[in-house]
């Protein structure tokens, strides 16, 4: 059986790994350079930066069972550290019992895994998909493969929003809902300065959400020219007020905020000596997982999977693609 893979985030390269391990023929279409979508890792010359998912938990069995996989093959390391949070008089502990998971040596290290004997088409944007006679042909943005494209069933792993308008003239797509993922500006500077060590992640307010001490996590860079990285999630309500275009002066207000975040943990204030922003238009998901893990239309060979459709995050992308290649392997 041939079949098309759309996406080459986790869902993605989960559907198509184990499809491929059962002897079905697989591509996977991603229109990034890379694999692991929204697990992006960002090289720059004074830094690598993870951008989007800062880590992840394990709850289901299924996925613990990965996760002890990939930890064997050195692809994730535990990320061990109580996180904070921000309250009125300042930062405190807030033990949550979370064990929290990274990629080493970058969050796209378990998709980089994962893709490693597949054949995955790169700078491949799907702009439709086609099905005649029970044959789907893929049609993307750079070339126009003909028959060699052709595939028997089709799983579309891409956020919420984008399978719906790829999938516009198939049924499916109403039941697809929208507003389900939120925006988030993700902010990176590289400070001089010392910070007590305690502080590697903390939880902030509905300014900025999230931090993440970059420059704590196992087999992350040092440098002579920075003391710490961190990374700076602003909260998806202000980020999706904002938008792409945001009239704010990130850099300043974000340093800003940090400091003021940190005086009880910091002996002066932090410099910021390098600094790097990315706009996700989808990123966490704030609806509800859906009742299956996966949408799927029989009668077209069609299913969709993607984080949104099992209740978000790292865990629900993999739960979602690893349910649309069973689907498809019962025979949809
Ligand atoms: C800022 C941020 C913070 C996060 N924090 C956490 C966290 O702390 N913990 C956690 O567990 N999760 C977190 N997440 C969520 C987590 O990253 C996602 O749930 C998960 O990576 C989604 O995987 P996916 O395969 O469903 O989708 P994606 O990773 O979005 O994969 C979709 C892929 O499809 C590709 N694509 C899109 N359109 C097309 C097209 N037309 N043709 C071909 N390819 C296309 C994209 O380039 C992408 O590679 C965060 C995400 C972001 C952005």
């Amino acid at each position: 059986m041939n079949i098309a893979i759309i996406g080459a985030g986790l869902a993605g390269l989960t559907a198509a790994n184990l499809l491929q391990a059962k002897g079905a023929k697989v591509r996977v279409f991603e229109k990034s350079r890379g694999v692991g979508g929204r697990l992006a890792n960002k090289r720059l010359p004074w830094a690598s930066l993870d951008l989007g998912a800062q880590y992840f938990t394990a709850r289901d069995p299924r996925f613990r069972t990965k996760v002890a996989e990939w930890l064997r093959a050195g692809v994730v390391e535990p990320w061990s550290f109580s996180p904070y949070e921000l309250c009125e008089t300042g930062l405190r502990a807030r033990e949550d019992g979370q064990t929290r998971y990274v990629g080493v040596p970058a969050m796209n290290s378990a998709a980089h895994e994962l893709a490693e004997n597949l054949d995955v088409r790169l700078n491949s944007r799907v702009e439709r998909l086609l099905v005649a006679n029970g044959q789907w042909h893929v049609v993307t943005g750079n070339d126009s493969t003909g028959d060699e494209a052709r595939f028997d069933r089709v799983i579309v792993c891409l956020p919420a929003n984008q399978s719906k308008a790829l999938l516009h003239e198939y049924e499916i797509a109403s039941r697809i809902p929208t507003e389900v993922h939120q925006a988030c500006w993700a902010l990176a500077l590289a400070t001089r300065g010392h910070v007590e060590s305690d502080i590697k992640g903390f939880f902030g307010d509905d300014f900025v959400s999230w931090v993440s001490r970059l420059s704590s996590r196992p087999m992350r860079d040092s440098s002579a020219h920075w003391d710490d990285l961190w990374m700076l999630h602003f909260a998806g309500n202000w980020s999706e007020i904002q938008g792409k275009n945001t009239a704010l002066d990130l850099v300043e207000s974000g340093s800003q905020w940090l400091n003021r975040a940190l005086s009880g943990y910091r002996s002066r204030p932090l410099t910021v000596v390098e600094h790097y922003s990315h706009f996700w238009r989808f990123a966490r998901v704030i609806g509800q997982p859906l009742a299956q893990a996966c949408i799927v239309d029989s009668d077209i060979g069609l299913a969709v999977a993607g984080d949104w459709v099992a209740g978000g995050r790292v865990e629900g992308a993999y739960l979602s693609g690893l349910a649309a290649a069973e689907q498809i392997l019962t025979g949809l």
